[in-house]
């Protein structure tokens, strides 16, 4: 089984997720070869064929160029699956690479098993199993999914280039908007989540936070429902985080949330359902109600 792998650059620099795609691609114990438009000055710790493609020439990023260079790099390998992080770069440019290949896509894959993917469904509660009857198949992968692999070593380069031309050009990227908080640099964070209930309770989980001398995170939902600001926000849709504590406060553990924090270096979970999945990340897991114990523990720490 071979596997394309497309990796991905920005502002001139490797993204460290590209090596998700490598821990993807042992999992199904397929070959792989990859794919990157950037520099040879910032190649991956890679021992397998990398097609590289200069992204001076190319853009950073130019979704009419990217799909003709990975036609080109298909061809050549002829790969069972050609696999995106699933990214805004991956999921723009996988459905016209599969779409030129009249190939199926499988989007936003969370496990693999047996010859099929699982993807998560009715808002992320459920997860579906599917397969494809099409022989190449692109695939896009959910970060934080896959365990990181870096295997060291250097790649084998082959040069790809286009003389195609596109209506697009890229012009840059933009910073976000500042934010009131940067939870990327909170070395503790106490995080709201859809079990404590309701927003007069965040006050009681900010309290926790500042008697900790830490920031106030939330999960999706608590930021959906307006209890919480955006900027508060922990996982794929929000903010990475990697603090020395990190205290989650009624919050399942699912796969977009484990992404933003399970790299923190100590995680203490507080549930009333002991088979929570953030118990799988969880150094310490605490079943109780959420609104009993942290004013306790609040009120110990004052102490
Ligand atoms: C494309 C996409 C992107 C997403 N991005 C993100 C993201 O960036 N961040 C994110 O967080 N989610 C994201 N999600 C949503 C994610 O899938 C989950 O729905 C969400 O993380 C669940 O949040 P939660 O754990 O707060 O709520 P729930 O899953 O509802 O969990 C609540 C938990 O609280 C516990 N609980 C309930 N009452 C109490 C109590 N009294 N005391 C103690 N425990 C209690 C329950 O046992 C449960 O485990 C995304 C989803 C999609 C589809």
């Amino acid at each position: 089984m071979k596997t394309l792998l497309i990796g991905e650059y920005r502002d001139g620099k490797l993204l460290e997720s590209t090596y998700e795609l490598l821990g993807f691609a042992d999992q199904l114990g397929a070959e792989s070869a990859l794919l990157l438009v950037g520099s040879d000055s910032q190649l991956p710790a890679y021992p397998g064929t990398l097609y590289l493609a200069d992204a001076a020439s190319c853009g950073e990023y130019n979704p009419d160029l990217h799909k003709q260079l990975i036609l080109d790099a298909v061809q050549q390998e002829n790969p069972d699956y050609i696999v995106f992080l699933h990214s805004s770069y991956g999921w723009d440019l996988a459905p016209r690479v599969a779409a030129s290949l009249k190939v199926a896509q499988i989007s936003e894959i969370i496990a693999a098993a047996d010859g099929s993917f699982e993807v998560g469904c009715c808002n992320a509660k459920m997860r579906r199993s599917v397969k494809t009857n099409s022989g190449t198949t692109v695939l896009t992968i959910q970060a934080g999914a896959f365990p990181v692999l870096q295997p060291g070593g250097s790649p084998t380069i082959k040069k790809l280039s286009t003389t195609g031309s596109s209506a697009l050009e890229f012009i840059g990227y933009e910073p976000a908007e500042k934010k009131d908080v940067d939870l990327g640099k909170a070395e503790i964070i106490v995080t709201a989540g859809r079990g404590i209930g309701k927003k007069d309770n965040v006050p009681v989980i900010l309290a926790l936070a500042k008697a900790l001398g830490g920031e106030l995170g939330a999960s999706r939902p608590v930021v959906d429902a307006g209890w919480v600001e955006h900027s508060h926000q922990v996982g794929t849709t929000g903010q990475t985080v990697s603090p020395k504590l990190y205290v989650a406060c009624g919050v399942s553990g699912a796969i977009q949330h484990l992404a933003g924090m399970k790299k923190s270096d100590f995680i203490l979970a507080i549930n009333k359902d002991k088979d929570a999945p953030i118990g799988e990340v969880a150094d310490v897991l605490v079943v109780a109600d959420v609104m009993q114990f942290v004013p306790a523990l609040t009120a110990k720490l004052a102490k």
